[in-house]
């Protein structure tokens, strides 16, 4: 399936444009923070969890459209999952971006997240693309170490 580039652009604009839980969060249970300092991308992420699931997330910062755009779906793709599914979209996601996995493989969860895959071409985005995922891992890597204590 051929999707134009111009179909690929609307959807990151879109994302850019009107960033889909975006803002910041009274008292979540996890905040972790991401950087990228190749591009100047800040990412802060607030992530409610309830049992074994993201219940509500937020992410507010500053950035190129690519790093803000994908962090406006990942929250889409993430929200209401177990924590054993967020870790697979994630897996799925970094599969597209990093090893060339093709976006029609994908899970639906990540329709829009699809769109993203123009980036694998220019490698300095990628880290771009990837900055609110990665983020998105390493607050679950706090989240459980807490649990483990
Ligand atoms: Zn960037």
């Amino acid at each position: 399936m051929e999707i134009p580039d111009e179909l690929y652009r609307e959807v990151i604009l879109d994302h850019y444009r009107s960033p889909r839980h975006h803002g910041k969060m009274e008292k979540p249970d996890v905040l972790e923070w991401g950087k990228n300092p190749l591009c100047g991308d800040e990412l802060e992420l607030y992530l409610t969890v309830n049992g074994d699931k993201i219940t509500d997330l937020k992410f507010d910062g500053k950035g190129c459209s690519i790093s803000q755009a994908s962090a406006s779906m990942m929250t889409e793709a993430v929200v209401g999952k177990s924590l054993a599914q967020v870790k697979a979209i994630v897996s799925d996601f970094k599969g597209m971006m990093m090893e060339g996995k093709p976006a029609d493989a994908l899970p639906d969860d990540l329709e829009d997240a699809k769109s993203l895959e123009g980036v694998q071409k220019y490698p300095v985005r990628i880290k771009c693309a990837l900055l609110s995922w990665n983020t998105l891992l390493e607050a679950l890597k706090k989240l459980e170490s807490r649990k483990a204590a």
